[in-house]
């Protein structure tokens, strides 16, 4: 069978890639990558399902490789949990497949549409961070293509240094091909949420370090519209995993089962006036007034995890211009200071996220490129207007000057001097970099705008 590779007008497609290739099998990467390089491309780009925000899994007028396909489970051991799948693997079909038998993932970000190889990539976080970590704590060894063709096996014991380029990497090491992934074992497919309510920012700072400890997972919606007294407001959702017998008697028999929810959609681009201040205002009141401090609450991890999921098309709330998600990481040791200075200036710039996310990050997994330190990490999602860019090249000062940084899997605008000032291990990348893709075969639109890859094409 002869790869399918489609050749597509670039018109009509936009800034999309010349070539988009599905990949079917290992074995045929390699022949499509030189089907991709004789037709003409300088470089190419694995992408799984597309959701990272920004211009990571883009390549335009290049190559792209769609990896979705690569989706076969190659090994599961059900006494410890270890999965060897291909990277194509979707999170949602390891969930379909192995949350039945007793084992989740041990980390997720907020979507479970994603491919494994591409989480890799990104080395995502969860909402259990300040616990565990990023998921390259947990991958125990990749199975990597490289752009001359050969095939390696890295990990933490064997190829080191290219293990710890890939993860975070943004796919510019090599096409992960398999990944080696711990599972985590758990007792029922339920969430046991318990929900603080905070009056300001110093208190919902506070309870984050006062209770989080206990619990697996930690994360807050903030108020980002509410000023004076109420500045930083925001409600609290700790949660660990439910044991069989904190569900009701009638669902223990069934513990993996949930209940069918219908997903909602939103149909059409909404008119732009519709998020406007004082309907954020309205919807951060409505939030916060029906979120009051309750305990032991049971949630079904689609719920607890993926609310967004069930929302088809849900970026059309945003408008025909969309939205922007801007995300940093603040170290602890000014991270009070820049996160009040980060709201008050989106405030004082009239420039209000729709929603807003608080987590605290533990440690690095290592990953060279990895986005997460120890320190609070905040997510805002803008509807783009106009002026916004400028209010973000402010709110990136404030993350430069405390020392942090922004997420490369959510960024769409940083600019390269903010990057290579943020991105403390970016020689050592390079040099990895250097010794597996000389030709700087791998590349992306992600890349070329940071300037991750020296004399980048
Ligand atoms: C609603 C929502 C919530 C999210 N929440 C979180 C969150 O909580 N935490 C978090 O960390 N992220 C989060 N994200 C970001 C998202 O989870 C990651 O960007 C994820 O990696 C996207 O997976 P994808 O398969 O769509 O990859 P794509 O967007 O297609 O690609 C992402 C990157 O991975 C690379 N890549 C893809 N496949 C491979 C491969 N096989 N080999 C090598 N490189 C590859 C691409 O080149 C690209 O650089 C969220 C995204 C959404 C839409």
């Amino acid at each position: 069978m002869k790869p399918s590779v489609q050749q597509r007008e670039t018109t009509g497609w936009g800034r999309y890639p010349r070539a988009l290739c599905y990949l079917f099998r290992p074995e045929r990467v390699r022949e499509v990558a030189e089907v991709l390089q004789h037709g003409g491309m300088s470089s190419y780009l694995p992408r799984g399902l597309g959701r990272a925000y920004g211009d990571a899994a883009l390549n335009s007028e290049q190559g792209v490789l769609l990896m979705e396909r690569l989706d076969r489970y190659l090994a599961f051991d059900t006494e410890t949990g270890l999965l060897r799948c291909e990277g194509g693997v979707a999170l949602a079909d390891i969930i379909a497949t192995f949350l039945p038998r007793g084992w989740f993932l041990p980390v997720t970000p907020g979507t479970k549409f994603c491919t494994v190889g591409a989480c890799v990539a990104c080395d995502v976080h969860g909402k259990n961070h300040h616990h565990d970590g990023s998921i390259g704590n947990f991958v125990r060894s990749l199975t990597l293509l490289l752009p001359n063709g050969e095939t390696v096996r890295c990990s933490r014991e064997q190829n080191a240094d290219l293990f710890y380029a890939t993860i975070g990497g943004m796919g510019l090491t090599g096409i992960i091909l398999e990944v080696e992934l711990q599972l985590r074992r758990v007792e029922t497919a339920w969430i046991v949420v318990d929900y603080v309510r905070t009056r300001d920012l110093d208190e919902t700072l506070r309870t984050f370090h006062e209770r989080d400890a206990n619990y697996l997972y930690s994360v807050a919606w903030l108020d980002c519209v509410a000023q004076g007294r109420g500045f930083g407001r925001g409600v609290l959702m700790f949660g660990r995993h439910a044991v069989t017998d904190d569900l009701p008697p009638a669902r223990r028999p069934n513990p993996f089962v949930i209940p069918r929810k219908r997903d909602k959609s939103v149909p059409f681009d909404l008119p732009e006036f519709v998020l406007n201040p004082l309907s954020l205002q309205a919807f951060n009141n409505l939030y916060y007034a029906t979120h009051p401090a309750r305990e032991g609450i049971l949630v079904d991890y689609n719920t607890y995890f993926y609310p967004l999921d069930s929302i088809l098309q849900w970026n059309r709330a945003y408008g025909k211009r969309g939205f922007v998600q801007w995300q940093c990481v603040l170290p602890y040791e000014n991270g009070v200071k820049s996160l009040d200075d980060i709201l008050r200036t989106a405030q004082q710039r009239r420039t209000y996220p729709f929603l807003s996310v608080l987590k605290r990050m533990g440690e690095s997994s290592g990953g060279m490129l990895s986005f997460p330190m120890p320190g609070y990490t905040i997510a805002l999602d803008f509807p783009v207007r106009r002026g916004l860019f400028e209010v973000l090249n402010e709110l990136d000062a404030i993350v430069l000057e405390a020392g942090g940084r922004l997420y490369l899997a959510k960024d769409a605008r940083m600019s390269a001097e903010t990057f290579h000032a943020t991105y403390a291990l970016l020689p050592r990348w390079r040099e990895v970099k250097a010794q597996v893709d000389p030709q700087g075969l791998l590349q992306s639109d992600l890349a070329r705008r940071l300037q991750i890859v020296e004399g980048g094409k």
